[in-house]
């Protein structure tokens, strides 16, 4: 019944992800309330023929953000632009995607917080009048004039809801955040997306995977195109519990699902700042990151397991965190035996 909707994705937007990447709400799984808000809204606009409200996504990196910023104009069989707001550096950068937005079609700015203030607030008549105010001429010869603009829905997502300012957000007539996964459900979306890579998995070697994607679809799928990989390569082309195991040691994610960096991060504060309290900036700056990867990458995941708290005076490992690391008894284990208590 919906009529396929013609994509503008932009040259910045590569989606490395198409293969695997719903297509429809109805696909993805998980975010079950959100989708219920999100399904009344769309099938409100449809049965009005009117425009969807402009939305906000917000949540940590991985978890759907642009998965339905990209279902809902294919639900609603609109159009839809992609842009991103690291690339919207002036007003003149985002006046051709507005005045190219169709009746009710979507336009997706991804990383909204990086907006500077002149565009942010460019955009605002865009959102509330579907109208911008363009000046002409320079000096005593400029002028104002205004340019209607069909109306469209804004898709915003940000990593940080906290850099935007309030009269944007304020804008948005819905705000959706998206949390982490449960295991079961990423163990689902493993299940799916071994079904569409085209290879047979065992259902424990799911919920390993699963298990070891730090509440996060996409490491889910990062996780599952390597152990079919390293089972194309080294086993039957059947993923089983013990292919997944040894693919995922192989490349050092443990059975918290943490990875290198996330190892290094701790034992960085263990090592370095005897545990803590530490400033994030100090952290940063010894593993050579920046501190926005820090914040938006690897830390969300730490908090939430309980291996890193923030206090007043900084970031300070809990004793789970040395545990985990094997630095927590009074007897330090061998090596060989820390390296068991990772990896499983
Ligand atoms: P974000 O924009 O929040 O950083 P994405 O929407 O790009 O995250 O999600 C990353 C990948 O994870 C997607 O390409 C998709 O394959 C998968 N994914 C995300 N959310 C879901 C979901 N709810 N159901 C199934 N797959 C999902």
């Amino acid at each position: 019944m919906s009529r396929e909707p013609i994509l503008q994705p932009t040259a910045d937007f590569v989606d490395d992800d198409r293969d695997l990447r719903p297509q429809r709400m109805q696909d993805m799984v998980g975010q079950r309330e959100v989708y219920a808000r999100l399904e009344i809204a769309v099938d409100a606009a449809e049965k009005r023929g009117d425009q969807l409200g402009h939305i906000l996504f917000d949540g940590p990196p991985g978890l759907g953000k642009t998965t339905f910023a990209t279902c809902i104009p294919r639900d609603l069989g609109v159009n839809f632009q992609i842009a991103s707001g690291a690339a919207l550096a002036a007003p003149k950068d985002v006046i051709p995607y507005l005045t190219n937005a169709e009746e009710r079609s979507v336009l997706f700015i991804d990383e909204i917080h990086r907006l500077p203030k002149a565009v942010e607030e460019f955009l605002y008549p865009a959102m509330e009048d579907f109208r911008i105010d363009l000046t002409l001429g320079e000096g005593v010869n400029a002028r104002t004039i205004n340019m209607q603009l069909k109306p469209f829905t804004l898709i915003g997502a940000t990593t940080r809801t906290g850099l935007l300012s309030a009269p944007l957000r304020d804008r948005f007539q819905m705000r959706e955040h998206l949390d982490f996964y449960t295991i079961e459900e990423l163990a689902e979306i493993v299940r799916r997306n071994a079904g569409k890579l085209r290879v047979e998995i065992e259902t424990d070697a799911a919920v390993e995977i699963a298990g070891r994607s730090r509440s996060t679809p996409r490491l889910a799928n990062n996780r599952l195109r390597w152990v079919r990989d390293y089972t194309q390569s080294k086993a039957d082309g059947r993923i089983t519990l013990g292919v997944a195991r040894a693919a995922l040691e192989m490349q050092e994610i443990d059975v918290k699902g943490l990875d290198r960096q996330d190892r290094k991060y701790l034992e960085t504060i263990a090592r370095v700042f005897g545990g803590g309290p530490v400033g994030v900036e100090a952290v940063a700056h010894t593993m050579n990151l920046t501190v926005d990867t820090l914040i938006d990458e690897v830390e969300p995941y730490l908090l939430r397991s309980e291996l890193v708290v923030r206090t007043p005076r900084g970031r300070k490992m809990t004793a789970a965190a040395l545990d985990h690391l094997g630095l927590g008894g009074t007897a330090s284990p061998a090596a060989g035996e820390q390296q068991r208590s990772l990896f499983g």
